[in-house]
């Protein structure tokens, strides 16, 4: 795997990736670990949870470091990440066994009957680039602890957070073969896929990439869980506080380099405040700080990889010749690295390009809205439904309208965020299947139906 600091545009080692052989025997080594994983108490499996937290914890500096080198985000940022990945660790080792507790089920009189959450086997995650930790642990800690064993298929762009996840395991004293990265590009998934070792997969990235892993999936009758992007919508309404939605709006389409499913995308604001709140908004957007992400007064670091930026950029063309107005930033940094300024669209065409598509990078299209209703029609006018950001003082009035929006995710007053304690996932082409929470960890068991009569 060829690897680019995106910050430079200078080569970093590659990483040799796995041969057919080697991928042949980590399935076998999962099939074999798999047949006693199963059987360890999920106490124990908990305690191993644990450990990896405090594995993380320990190392968060130096994984912060790997991450920024090999995808670009601020040191900062990578090594909350590190905790957050911490977190989901501490939230499983506490909660698995609840969430996994067998249920009575009603019966007839004289029936014994139960639900019980038994694991499937080998699992392959295929994961992409921009939370290159955080990603993977929203996979691994409530799969593995639920009895699964894990296999992954990284972003082919940063091999060597792969193998320090790996290590994380290792280190916290897992059986080997329990988690396992494989380092294979995006081509030979589909075989890995088949394998009649392999028992279900989840994947989080491009729509296009989701729609191979779940055909391969379906022609194999395997469970699969998508999570596909989004395009949020930011819905300021005209009794906003503008000052914090326009801060917070600024934030959540910055974040990570605009790198983020979750981020808001589309910012759509109701006429009586549509002036004021666009004034703020540029303001904030022209205070992110675009630099080395080394540096501490960074906000905002490159794009991952010089095809993404250069992406972005087409975007960005593209929706002002179909008569957007560019009102901030539209030209990458003339510098080297992949660079590229936070940005504001107007007057965007609701069939544009930023209007239709996801944009993955620090660009936002800005829509004016003549009330409420249209408000919902504009931002539910899109084929993805991953998230939601409502703007309102009224509270009933922000939980009203996130009901009317068509998302997985509905925030008022707040940017989308993921979060342990609630499930992650979309509606329409953002995917299925949810993460996190009592619903993530259900995902990957059988729930098998026991009648005692
Ligand atoms: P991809 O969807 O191509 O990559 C994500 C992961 O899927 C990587 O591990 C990749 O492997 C793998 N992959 C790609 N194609 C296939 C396939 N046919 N079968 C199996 N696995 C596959 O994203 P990109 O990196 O190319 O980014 C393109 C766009 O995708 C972004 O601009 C953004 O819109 C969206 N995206 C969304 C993300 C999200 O969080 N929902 C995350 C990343 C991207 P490999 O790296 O080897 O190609």
């Amino acid at each position: 795997m060829d690897r680019t600091n995106p910050a430079t545009g200078e080569s970093l080692e590659p990483i040799p990736d796995d041969s057919e052989e080697e991928v042949d025997a980590a399935l076998d080594t999962a099939t074999e670990t798999f047949a006693t994983w199963k059987d360890v108490p999920v106490t124990k499996r908990q305690q191993l949870l644990a450990n990896a937290g405090d594995v993380l914890r320990e190392n968060k500096q130096e994984y912060g470091e790997l991450m920024t080198r090999e995808m670009g985000k601020p040191l900062s940022a990578a090594v909350s990440e590190v905790e957050k990945c911490a977190w989901v660790c501490d939230y499983y080792a506490e909660n698995a066994a609840e969430h996994l507790q067998t249920e009575r089920r009603p019966g007839p009189a004289h029936v014994e009957a139960s639900v019980s959450y038994e694991p499937l086997g080998p699992i392959l995650a295929v994961m992409p680039w921009n939370f290159p930790f955080w990603q993977v642990f929203r996979f691994a800690a409530p799969h593995l602890t639920a009895g699964n064993v894990g296999l992954l298929k990284h972003a082919s762009n940063v091999p060597g957070c792969a193998q320090a996840i790996q290590e994380v395991f290792e280190e916290a004293g897992y059986p080997e073969g329990v988690f396992q990265s494989l380092v294979v590009h995006s081509d030979e998934a589909e075989s890995v896929i088949e394998d009649d070792r392999v028992q279900a997969v989840t994947l989080t990235g491009s729509a296009r990439a989701g729609r191979s892993v779940a055909k391969t999936a379906g022609e194999n009758l395997k469970k699969s869980v998508l999570e596909l992007g989004g395009s949020d919508p930011f819905v300021v309404l005209d009794d906003a506080d503008l000052d914090a939605a326009a801060e917070t709006g600024a934030q959540a389409r910055t974040l990570n380099a605009g790198q983020s499913c979750i981020a808001a995308k589309r910012f759509v604001v109701h006429t009586d405040v549509y002036d004021e709140f666009l004034d703020k908004f540029v303001s904030a957007m022209d205070d992110v700080t675009v630099g080395d992400p080394t540096d501490e007064e960074t906000d905002i670091g490159p794009q991952a990889r010089e095809d993404l930026m250069e992406d972005v950029h087409e975007q960005v063309q593209q929706t002002v010749e179909e008569g957007a107005t560019l009102e901030l930033g539209g030209e990458p940094l003339d510098r080297d690295g992949f660079y590229y300024p936070p940005t504001v669209l107007t007057d965007v065409p609701r069939d544009s390009v930023a209007a239709t598509e996801e944009v993955f990078g620090p660009a936002a299209a800005v829509f004016e809205v003549e009330d409420e209703r249209e408000a919902v029609e504009v931002a539910n006018d899109h084929h993805l439904g991953l998230g939601a950001s409502i703007w309102t003082r009224d509270l009933d009035r922000g939980e009203e309208v996130a009901h009317r929006i068509d998302a997985g995710m509905t925030f008022v007053n707040e940017l989308v965020k993921s979060d342990p304690r609630v499930p992650f996932g979309g509606v329409k082409d953002s995917g299925y299947g949810r993460e996190l929470a009592v619903h993530g960890i259900e995902e990957f068991v059988n729930k098998k139906t026991v009648w005692v009569q």
